[in-house]
């Protein structure tokens, strides 16, 4: 009981000189670390709604569900938000000192943004299950992918935001020296920032692809911001690294649903990209227990086939990506990028073998 009070006598401390420094900007912080608690709590509960799905053999796909929803609107909620710039936050529970009611509030407007987000409708994957669609760039479902038609027992490794240093370097020694190949969705301005890092994805032979310039979520954005966020990056990223790219994954997944934004997805020859398995590692640093979430929803998926969502900027990502290719190995699994799977399924030439 001392300690509690100690702790939290700390953080009041803490806060207020926070508000004392940052003024507006504090606030936002504190939002921030409340919305991080209200992302642990949802994941936790997005882990418990696969149990379930797999005990009860329910193959209706969790990244339908609000619930996943929410997961993908407090991400963004979190990184549109400064962080709290002193380490102590971690160390108590910030519901203790929620006094304003604060956290109730983050909540709601997480939970809001969740019903702009709606990530993966099933008007866009309920293709007709023996006459494999034709995949093109299109506003309509053939200019969507999300991994649900994928051939039997077939997965596109993807990795986003990057590329960040060595932590994409280390993913690329992985899959080389596997054999395997992966899609990078880069963002033009971590590839100028990183040129070396994204050069190293080309010149290894991975699948280089668009994910926009700097990662807002464009569903909110006005059209020239959404003409520079796609139109731009795609010539940008490619006239900086000397190839062409063929797919886009909008940051978040936010807005496969906007007219405005499939129109310039579509206009740019891009097919978008969503995907049917989400590692969360960028809030779960725990190697074993995305192996495990990995899994489950491999389990889940209709045809077991799809693509697995990962995220090169973040340092466990490294192990926990390693650890899900010796796994897909292990179980004879065909690996292949985004680009060489809608190449075989278009019938063209390919190298998903
Ligand atoms: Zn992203």
């Amino acid at each position: 009981m001392k300690i509690a009070l100690f702790v939290l006598t700390l953080s009041f401390l803490s806060f207020s000189h926070e508000a004392h420094v940052q003024k507006n900007s504090g606030i936002e912080s504190i939002k921030r670390a409340y919305a991080e608690v209200y992302a642990d709590f949802l994941i936790k509960d997005f882990d418990r709604l696969l149990d379930l799905k797999l005990a009860f053999r329910d193959s209706s796909s969790i990244l339908n569900t609000s619930a996943y929803a929410k997961i993908l609107s407090s991400r963004s909620y979190i990184e549109s938000r400064k962080p709290l710039n002193h380490k102590s936050n971690r160390s108590f529970n910030i519901l203790e000192v929620d006094r304003a009611g604060l956290y109730a509030k983050v909540v709601e407007e997480i939970d809001n943004g969740a019903l702009r987000i709606q990530p993966n409708s099933r008007n866009f994957n309920t293709y007709k299950s023996n006459n494999e669609p034709v995949i093109y760039p299109s506003t309509s479902r053939a200019g969507n992918v999300t991994g649900n038609t994928f051939p039997k027992n077939t997965w596109a490794l993807t990795f986003d935001d990057g590329p960040r240093g060595n932590r994409t370097k280390e993913i690329v020694d992985n899959l080389y020296a596997r054999g395997l190949k992966a899609t990078f969705f880069m963002l033009t301005a971590e590839a100028k920032k990183y040129k070396t890092s994204a050069k190293y994805v080309v010149d290894s032979g991975m699948n280089v692809a668009l994910h926009s310039y700097t990662h807002p979520d464009l569903n909110k954005a006005s059209s020239s911001k959404v003409e520079y966020e796609i139109t731009t990056a795609k010539k940008d990223l490619e006239n900086l690294l000397g190839v062409k790219t063929s797919v886009f994954r909008l940051p978040y997944g936010s807005g496969m649903h906007t007219k405005k934004l499939r129109d310039t997805i579509a206009k740019n020859n891009y097919v978008h990209i969503f995907w049917n398995i989400d590692t969360l590692d960028w809030k779960d640093k725990n190697p074993q227990s995305v192996l495990a979430r990995v899994k489950k929803q491999m389990k889940l998926t209709p045809k077991h086939s799809g693509v697995i969502l990962f995220h090169d900027i973040q340092s466990k990502t490294v192990i926990s990506s390693k650890l899900t290719m010796d796994y897909l190995i292990n179980e004879g699994q065909k690996v292949c990028t985004v680009e060489d799977v809608i190449a075989l399924q278009n019938g063209k030439p390919n190298d998903c073998k």
